[in-house]
């Protein structure tokens, strides 16, 4: 039995574990947290709509369902020559790689002064219990702001920042000290949102308008300090509390790996996802570069279909065939952006744009999402296409 090796228990390499065993491979996933983070539903961690406890899925758990081996370790190093992997724990080899870690982070300077729900769960849990004693004091100044790569727009990424946004609108107004408090957007790019459409976009532009957040769009970050947001022609914006979404980039590990990147810092692959020059490794979710139509985005469902494409086409290699499948054509923008009471379905793909305000039911549908992701996983019942 060949001999894969899966690196990152975040959605892309959960999903090619899962497939991949699904084939007969001898599977390996390593990572350097014991649980997946369920990023999607970490958004109502600093609102108090979720324990954090249910963000989180059991990696260990899940290889005993699934009967794939987990190891936890903290990978350093890939060595593609030798099909070596270094952790700092072990070595591991492999017949096949798959690199699943995940982004960096491009971080402006000083950005230990802001907290993000991109990072780990305690980051969150602090950032609720910030909200909790500006709400406790009665006034206060919280900022959301979206980073971009502008070596790579699709590693943008502004879903989180508008959900978490109206979320904290949201909880102000139904604890009643909304008025006693200023919401901040910011962000260098001029038109965060636009690439999800321009029905959604103007939705943004209209909740803005109508729940009286402040934008502050088009203006390059120079730091953050203690107390606020410095843009590049010195002003600053005043924040008792600034979260910060950034954009992703080059993971650390990967440029001391001699592994083929953009320019932006993810791994070069062809359609059927093998690196550039690899031998027999693969690259998904948002290590790799992702490629499609022009507003494409880094998502996790994007990162389910490339590591459903990349297991496949590893079977088919193990096979023999050349009966490879492609990824980029499936590439589009799914999202369910909640505010706290209701949520927004919004599609766009090469042909068609949809959004669909659902009251209620919406907030409820991505709450439902987040715990039959976890559930069914556990329990090993089949996926429902699109979810
Ligand atoms: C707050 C938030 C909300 C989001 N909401 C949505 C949404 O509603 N819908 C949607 O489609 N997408 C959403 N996304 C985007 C989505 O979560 C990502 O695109 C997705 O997580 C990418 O999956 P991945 O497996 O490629 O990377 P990750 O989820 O980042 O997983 C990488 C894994 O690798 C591990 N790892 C990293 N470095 C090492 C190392 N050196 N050694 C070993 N292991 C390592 C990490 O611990 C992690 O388990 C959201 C993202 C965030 C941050």
């Amino acid at each position: 039995m060949k001999k894969v090796v899966v690196l990152g228990g975040g959605f892309a390499g959960v999903e090619a574990a899962i497939c991949l065993k699904k084939y007969g491979f001898g599977v390996t996933l390593i990572s350097d947290r014991d649980f997946m983070y369920i990023y999607p539903v970490s958004i109502w961690i600093p609102t108090g709509g979720i324990n954090p406890e249910s963000a989180r899925l059991p990696l260990g758990k899940l290889s005993a369902v699934h009967k794939f081996d987990f190891i936890t370790d903290e990978i350093v190093k890939i060595d593609g020559g030798a099909n070596t992997v270094s952790g700092k724990k072990s070595s591991y080899n492999y017949d096949y790689l798959v690199i699943a870690l995940g982004a960096g982070k491009a971080n402006p300077e000083g950005v230990e002064n802001t907290l993000s729900i991109c990072g780990t769960p305690a980051e969150s849990i602090k950032i609720k219990e910030k909200v909790d004693s500006l709400i406790k004091s009665g006034k206060g100044s919280i900022s959301i702001g979206i980073g971009g790569n502008p070596k790579d727009p699709s590693a943008m990424r502004g879903g989180p920042a508008f959900e978490l946004l109206f979320n904290f609108d949201y909880l102000l107004r139904k604890k009643g000290v909304r008025d006693d408090f200023e919401l901040n957007i910011f962000s260098p790019m001029e038109t965060p949102g636009k690439r999800l459409g321009d029905k959604a976009y103007n939705m943004l532009n209209e909740l803005y308008e109508n729940l009286k957040i402040k934008k502050y769009f088009g203006k390059k970050i120079k730091r953050f300090e203690n107390g606020g947001i410095i843009f590049e022609d010195d002003s600053k914006l005043e924040s008792d509390l600034t979260v910060f979404v950034p954009a992703g980039s080059m993971h650390k590990i990967f440029s001391v790996s001699g592994l083929p990147l953009t320019e932006a810092g993810f791994i070069k692959t062809g359609d059927d996802l093998a690196v550039e020059g690899g031998n027999n490794m693969y690259a998904i979710g948002d290590s790799a570069n992702l490629e499609g139509p022009s507003f494409k985005g880094k998502q996790g469902h994007v990162a389910e279909l490339m590591a459903r494409t990349a297991a496949y086409n590893i079977n088919e290699k193990e096979k023999g065939t050349r009966n490879y499948k492609g990824y980029k054509e499936h590439v589009h923008i799914l999202c369910i952006m909640d505010n706290g009471k209701g949520a927004t379905y919004i599609r766009r793909d090469s042909k068609s744009e949809k959004i669909i305000y659902l009251p209620v039911v919406g907030h409820w549908l991505k709450k439902f999402w987040g715990w039959y992701y976890k559930n069914s996983k556990l329990n090993n019942i089949p996926r429902i296409p699109g979810f």
